[in-house]
Order: structure tokens, then C-alpha cells, then sequence
């Protein structure tokens, strides 16, 4: 229901803010605050269901650290000033224009999230690649999802999960490669927990080097070795070659490169991959047993396959198992790479990486810019014919002084980024910092020159796409604090603060129907999902390219890919190792990750108590071995270091984790305790293609620290 005085008890619907899962949450408000959040019962995502974090949702949105008015600093050292929007975006603009003036349209950068909703990205895209003239426009999904959409993009044709969650309920055999679900998707892994209770010969495989909370519920576990995914694939692909498991009608109608990828599976060394794979050979038979048994085969895979700087190999391998076996393009099948962030699903429809444009299109295309200036009225090479840079890019060109200014919204790379020392190297001497986020201080907004408040969860209107393709309207139910304004809003009145035409919009629904018309035609065809439509409706799924379209539940049910061919394509990829293994100086392999009670930087759970008492403070867990190998104990204060830095934190003993892994969960950062931020030692290393950082796996060293640890602040 929706409101305009927002003082009267309200209910209504939303997105859940957190993770990719699309959680629809009824809102509950009174007296103008947040009072109740609870799962909608008939919505296709969650079914009624909801986890710790979006129930303490109410204890996170009305806190005393929210940012009411915009701030400018006049001069670092110096405090922030109150401002008007009007002023403040008016200095902004002029810094800006003169940084541009100087030195070109590529000095400036846009640094974005996956939590900000389609309105807000596709703005950004149109302010900073289609007005200013740089494709220095990116986001923090190049931290999780990049390796995902350049795999769907080289093996499918186009980015886009083809599977929705109702698979689950039709899957004989669910694959969880590479994700800890069970904390990092609660929601659809509670799916998956009831479709095997009630389905006692239903397959659950789990593959991770990590004992995880998921694996505790697999009917199989594989413990591959940190970095040995793609040897696992490529030998399970040979079993599956060897023992007549392949599906040879579909490959050969409706796939290509099946014989190069054959000649290199059966010329692989068997030995080789199985110790690449660091899994003992009976497993790896029984997890292609599985598979070829399977008559719906749907895997989850998340960071650990993303995050790696053969991330994109890794999502093209996984993606051939399935081709192979012909298990895509039918209902309870398919690869299904999980979302980690509400909207990053919809930043790539709407363009906000650096190698995109809106509707799925490229910006090194010279027809997609073409269409795109010509949608937005601008003059025929106004979009860059130059490459973006992608987040660890950005903060190099920064550091390194070819970039002058940033503008971040909705993340914060202080905390979450690799190699934390640069990034703050980098920050430290940029000309002009931009932040735009509900709360200060944060790790990040320390650094602004110019503090933009921003209207968050419940306080306003805004459209997200969930993992599943599910694109879904949220209502507003409580007034923002202050002075603060959607993101949308923002953008769009600094774009007019710029004198740029085309953003003038009246309100969210207005900036959606514009882009919904670049969709159009487009594999990801939103076309017919006005916005009228999505309040009535709530939700549709893409493609739905005319408004009496009632959306598409599965892709490529017609076995046809969006290639020149139309065929699905298979890639010979090669093992590579990780960037950084271990040596005598660090012998230990670190890797980051989550835990059920938090969300990225703490920024709104760490203001639970609730959460706080799942979680309290950042720990790494260590296996008892190793922890015995340098006389740590249980508890103790340890100091783990690696070639970019050095940080202190209990120990937990693990006897779950393999022998020499240590994780350390990557949400604290130096607002609760300085020097605990699992970032400050993770590699800048990326991919080449998707550009992905290798968050999962670098080298470093564990010792006893010298000193007792500081309890952990809250915030
Ligand atoms: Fe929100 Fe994800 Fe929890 Fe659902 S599972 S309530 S989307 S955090």
C-alpha cells in the first residue's frame, strides 16, 4: 500500500536489501518508523520465508549514525560543512567539470554496488558513460558476479541465470560448487533442506574445501583442493566422456566445439588432474556418477568459482558438464550461478560494469553506442570508444595519480576490496572524493570531500532483479531522515547541477519506463514490464517483451542460444594455479568468505544487537593441526600476515577446514577494531577478461601475537 504522509501505521512490500536471494518482505511501520518485517508468504522467492538478517532489518534503519544533510569539506584536515543540495551539488559539479577540463573525461570514475536499485545504476551509466564521456563506470559486482556473467556470456551467449527456484522442487540432484548457501543464501537453501527431506533419494553434492554448514546436509561431499576446480570438472567431464554418459543428440544439434573439447578432455593427463584436483579419485568417480545418473541436474555455484583470476574458465567449465549432459533448457536443470548482491542482476542489465551498456549491450561495440546515443539524444560519439576500468583498476589509476576523482555509492571498498593498504594509498591521493550512503562515518566516507545522504531500505521506491531473473517492484514505507533522497535522485539532480539534458524525471517509475525502452529486442527484454505494470503486478520475470507477456520462468527451453549459431558453446579450458600459493615464508593458504548473521562491511548489521549476539567480533579459523604447529590454541590472540599487511584476531579451532587453509570471514573492518579487516591481506590479482579480484586464495603466515586483543567495538 502506498502513502504519501508516511505518519499513519503503513504495511507494505520490498526487496530485501541484503543478499541476492529477493526475499519480498512485508514492511510494517508505525509513527513513521520500521517496526516489523516479516517474509511474504506467495512470493516465489522466499515463500513466506526470511533469515536473522532481514527480520532485524527495523534495528538497522533508524540509527544515530544516519547521514541527514549534505556535507562538503572545504580542504582535507578540515571537518565537513553542512550544506543545502543545491550548494552541495553545485560545488560538486564545478570540481568535477574542472578536474574534466584538465584532464579529460577518463580522470573521473563511478564506483557502484549491486545494492542499488536499477533506477539508480542505469542514471549512473547515463551520467558517466552517456554525459560525461567516461566508461570508468563499475561496480563492486566486479568483486562476485563478473566471473559468472563473462562464463554465461562466452558459453551461452548471454549473461542471465537460465534457471528460476522452482527448480529445486523438480531437481533429482542439486550441485552446491563453490558457495557456503546454507549461511550466504539461507532462504533458497532452506529450499533445498525441504525438497530433500521430502524426497529421500534426491542428491545433494556439495563441493568446497571448505566443511561448510552446507556440506553438513550433502548426500556427497567433495573436498576439492583450494584452486583445483577446473581439473575436478575437466576429470569428471572425461568420466562422463568414457563411461557413454553424454546426451550426443543435444550436442550435436544445439552446441559447438564439442570435438576440441573431447580431444582435450581424453588427451588430459588422468593423473594430473586428479592430484590438481587434490581429491581422492573414488570421489571424483562418485561425484560423475551423480552427475550422469542425474535426469535433472541444477548446480549453485557462487565466489568460489567467481572470485579467481580463472574465474571465467571456471564458470565456462562448469557450464560444459552441463551441455554435455544435455542438462539445460529444462525444467529442474541447469547452471544457476547465485547473486550475491539484492540489484547486481540488475546493474548488469542496466549497464553499470565498465565493458557494458544498457540492455545487455557493450560499449567497445560501435552499434550498441550508437543505439544508446541515439536513444538518449546525445551526438554520434559521445560514449567513449575507450575501456573502462573495473574496480581494482580504478583504485590503481588512483594511487597511481591518471585518475583525479571518484564517486561511490552504495559500497564500501575500504572494507571490501583487496590489498586495503593501496586502496587507502589510492584514496589518500585523489584530488575529489564523492560518497553517497545512508550512514557516517563509515571505513569510507572518512575519506569524502563531498558527503551525499541517501535514502535507504523502506524509504523509497525502486526496482531490483534477484538471482532467479525475477525483477520486483519495492514500496516505501517510512520518510528518510533529513535531507536524504534516493540514489536515483542524486544522480539525477547532479546531472542537472552539470547542465546535461534528459534528467528531469518526476519520480522512480519515470527513470524505469526510459530504460526499460533500451531493453527492447535485447536478450534481457524488460520492454514490457512498465512500471504501472510492476506495482500492480510486483514481479515478472525476463525476457517480457510486450506488456500482455506474462514473463519467462526458464531461459533456452527451445534449446536455442543467443550466438550467431545458436548453439551453446564448449571451451577447452586449462588448470591454472592461483596467483599467489604458498611458500616458506607464507605457507599458508588464506580464504575469505561469510557468515550467516552479517552482511558485506557491517555497515547495517553490525548495528544489530541480535546479529551481534549470533556474531560478535572477527576471528580466523584455524585447523588444529596447524594452529598446534606454531602453539596457537583455541581463543588465543594470533597475528596473520601476508606480503600487503598484517592482522590480529582470536583463534577458533577448525578440524573441518583442510590442512593448511585458513579463513577469516571478511565483514569487520577498522570502524570495530583496527587492523582485523581480512582485506589488508588479501592479492589485488585479476582475471583477465571478467577482471575479477582473487579473493579466495592468497599466501600468508601465522604466528602468536605478541599482545592481548582489544575487544571489538560496535557500532
Ligand atoms: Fe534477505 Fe537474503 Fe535473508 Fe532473504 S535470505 S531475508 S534476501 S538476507
Amino acid at each position: 500500500m502506498m502513502t504519501t504522509s508516511f505518519t499513519e501505521p503503513t504495511k507494505g512490500q520490498a526487496i530485501c536489501p541484503y543478499c541476492g536471494v529477493g526475499c519480498r518482505l512485508l514492511m510494517e511501520s508505525a509513527c513513521g518508523e520500521l517496526i516489523r518485517v516479516t517474509g511474504v508468504a506467495d512470493a516465489p522467492a522466499n515463500l513466506g520465508g526470511i533469515c536473522a538478517k532481514g527480520a532485524t532489518l527495523p534495528e538497522v534503519i533508524h540509527t544515530p549514525d544516519r547521514l541527514t544533510q549534505p556535507h562538503v569539506r572545504p580542504a582535507r584536515g578540515e571537518e565537513p560543512r553542512p550544506m543545502t543540495w543545491a550548494d552541495a551539488l553545485g560545488w560538486t559539479a564545478a570540481r568535477l567539470r574542472e578536474i574534466v577540463e584538465r584532464h579529460g573525461p577518463d580522470a573521473v570514475a563511478f564506483y557502484g554496488s549491486g545494492q542499488l536499485d536499477s533506477e539508480a545504476s542505469y542514471l549512473a551509466v547515463k551520467l558517466f558513460k552517456g554525459s560525461i564521456g567516461t566508461n570508468n563506470t563499475d561496480s563492486n559486482s566486479r568483486l562476485c558476479m563478473a566471473s559468472a556473467v563473462t562464463g554465461y556470456q562466452t558459453s551461452l551467449g548471454a549473461d542471465g541465470p537460465p534457471c528460476c527456484y522452482a527448480d529445486i522442487d523438480l531437481s533429482d540432484c542439486v550441485v552446491v560448487w563453490g558457495s557456503n548457501m546454507a549461511e550466504a543464501f539461507p532462504v533458497t537453501f532452506n529450499r533445498v533442506k525441504a525438497h530433500l527431506k521430502a524426497n529421500p533419494g534426491v542428491e545433494l553434492v556439495v563441493v568446497d574445501p571448505r566443511r561448510t554448514n552446507t556440506a553438513k546436509y550433502a548426500t556427497l561431499y567433495v573436498p576439492v583442493a583450494p584452486g583445483g576446480d577446473i581439473p575436478l570438472m575437466n576429470a569428471v567431464g572425461r568420466l562422463l566422456l568414457e563411461h557413454g554418459a553424454v546426451e550426443h543428440d543435444f550436442v550435436a544439434a544445439h552446441t559447438e566445439g564439442f570435438g576440441a573439447y573431447r580431444d582435450f578432455l581424453l588427451h588430459a593427463d588422468w593423473e594430473g588432474l586428479v592430484s590438481a584436483a587434490g581429491v581422492p579419485e573414488a570421489l571424483i568417480r562418485a561425484l560423475a556418477d551423480r552427475v550422469a545418473r542425474s535426469h535433472a541436474l541444477l548446480t549453485f555455484y557462487c565466489q568460489g568459482l567467481n572470485q579467481s583470476t580463472v574465474g571465467m574458465w571456471k564458470n565456462n567449465s562448469i557450464i560444459n558438464l552441463h551441455l554435455l549432459t544435455g542438462q539445460i533448457g529444462k525444467p529442474g536443470a541447469g547452471p544457476f550461478s547465485l547473486t550475491g548482491q539484492p540489484n547486481a542482476m540488475g546493474g548488469r542489465e542496466t549497464g553499470l560494469l565498465a565493458q557494458a551498456l544498457p540492455g545487455y549491450r557493450f560499449s567497445e561495440d560501435p552499434g550498441h553506442r550508437a543505439e544508446v546515443e541515439a536513444y538518449w539524444g546525445r551526438p554520434a560519439g559521445t560514449i567513449s570508444t575507450r575501456p573502462g576500468l573495473t574496480a581494482v583498476e580504478i583504485f590503481r589509476a588512483l594511487e597511481a595519480g591518471r585518475l583525479k576523482a571518484i564517486w561511490i555509492a552504495a559500497t564500501n571498498p575500504t572494507v571490501s576490496l583487496p590489498d586495503l593498504h593501496q586502496v587507502r594509498r589510492a584514496l589518500s591521493g585523489a584530488e575529489l572524493i564523492v560518497v553517497q550512503d545512508p550512514y557516517h562515518p563509515t571505513e569510507t566516507t572518512q575519506f569524502a570531500d563531498v558527503l551525499l545522504p541517501v535514502a535507504q531500505w523502506a524509504e523509497k521506491t525502486g526496482t531490483m532483479t534477484s538471482s532467479e531473473r525475477l525483477v520486483s517492484f519495492s514500496e516505501q514505507v517510512v520518510k528518510p531522515p533529513g535531507m536524504a533522497l534516493p540514489d536515483w535522485q542524486i544522480l539525477a539532480r547532479f546531472g542537472e547541477a552539470m547542465g546535461f539534458s534528459g534528467f528531469q524525471f518526476e519520480e522512480s517509475g519515470a527513470v524505469w519506463d526510459e530504460f526499460i525502452g533500451l531493453t527492447a529486442g535485447r536478450p534481457c527484454d524488460m520492454s514490457g514490464m512498465t512500471s504501472g505494470r510492476l506495482r500492480r503486478e510486483r514481479h515478472l520475470r525476463w525476457p517480457c517483451p510486450s506488456v500482455d507477456h506474462p514473463g519467462t520462468e526458464r531461459l533456452y527451453l527451445d534449446r536455442k542460444f543467443p550466438t550467431p549459431s545458436g548453439r551453446a558453446r564448449f571451451h577447452a579450458r586449462l588448470h591454472r594455479p592461483p596467483r599467489e600459493t604458498p611458500d616458506h615464508e607464507f605457507p599458508l593458504i588464506l580464504t575469505t568468505g561469510r557468515l550467516y548473521a552479517h552482511w558485506h562491511t557491517l555497515t547495517r548489521t553490525g548495528k544489530s544487537p541480535k546479529l551481534l549476539r549470533l556474531e560478535p567480533s572477527p576471528f580466523v579459523e584455524v585447523h588444529p593441526d596447524d594452529a598446534a604447529e606454531v602453539g596457537l590454541a583455541a581463543g588465543q590472540a594470533a597475528e596473520l600476515s601476508s606480503r600487503r599487511g598484517l592482522i590480529r584476531l582470536p583463534v577458533k579451532i577448525n578440524a573441518r577446514l583442510p590442512r593448511g587453509v585458513v579463513f577469516v570471514p571478511f565483514h569487520w573492518g577498522d570502524q570495530q577494531r583496527e587492523n582485523v579487516a581480512a582485506n589488508y591481506l588479501t592479492i589485488q590479482a585479476i582475471g583477465r577478461i571478467a577482471k575479477q579480484p582473487e579473493l579466495k586464495y592468497c599466501a600468508v603466515r601465522l604466528a602468536p601475537a605478541p599482545d592481548a586483543l582489544e575487544p571489538a567495538a560496535t557500532l
